[in-house]
């Protein structure tokens, strides 16, 4: 899987800093695959459906960015991987589902296609973090640092991978907040920016 996800990521011209939604709809394009935003709860992330040779993924709207991301990341894993293996048709992939190990594959497709795990292991060094000493707000500053489009959630199951941290350690700690706390509040999330935002839509 990592040596899919770094081909492609050559093939696509992918680099972690400048990784967003709008490469990922880019490298949709040029693989073919149509994209619907659809409204769903939040157990089911995306679909991808193949009918036909005509490829598409429906990708739940209500996910913030760069769960998003990562969700169309790990459908592009099912595009080159498991056409053979569609359950009428698609495969309707959500947290449920995670113990598969189809599944499994494509999150590790994901993660390695979003933020190269060499490239997270020399940036956690280069911030010095030792193994088993990491503090919440290290972590804070990892992701500040890193460039990666990523959400804490990934950064957390990397750190643990790696014996930085305990599994679940910061299950308790809300990151969002404490990256607040620490560097105030951004702009898009301040109560102003989005009444203005209101009134607009
Ligand atoms: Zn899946």
């Amino acid at each position: 899987m990592k040596d899919l996800a770094a081909e492609k990521r050559l093939k696509h011209g992918i680099s972690t800093n400048t990784l967003g939604l709008q490469k990922i709809r880019d490298v949709y394009k040029s693989e073919g695959i149509a994209i619907d935003l659809w409204e769903a709860s939040h157990r089911i992330r995306a679909v991808y459906m193949c009918d036909g040779g005509d490829p598409s993924v429906l990708v739940n709207r209500n996910l913030p960015k760069e769960p998003r991301l990562f969700a169309m990341v790990h459908e592009l894993k099912h595009h080159y991987c498991d056409q053979t293996v569609l359950k009428n048709g698609q495969i309707r992939c959500g947290d449920y589902n995670a113990h598969e190990l189809m599944e499994k594959a494509a999150e590790v497709f994901a993660a390695e296609f979003i933020y190269p795990a060499q490239e997270f292991l020399d940036c956690a060094k280069s911030v010095g973090l030792k193994n088993g000493e990491v503090s919440p707000e290290e972590v804070v500053e990892l992701k500040r640092v890193c460039g990666a489009p990523v959400s804490y959630k990934f950064l957390q199951k990397r750190l643990e991978w790696y014996g930085f941290t305990e599994r679940g350690e910061f299950a308790k700690i809300q990151f969002q907040k404490l990256e607040e706390k620490l560097h105030g509040v951004p702009i898009f999330r301040q109560p102003w920016f989005k009444a203005r935002r209101h009134r607009r839509n």
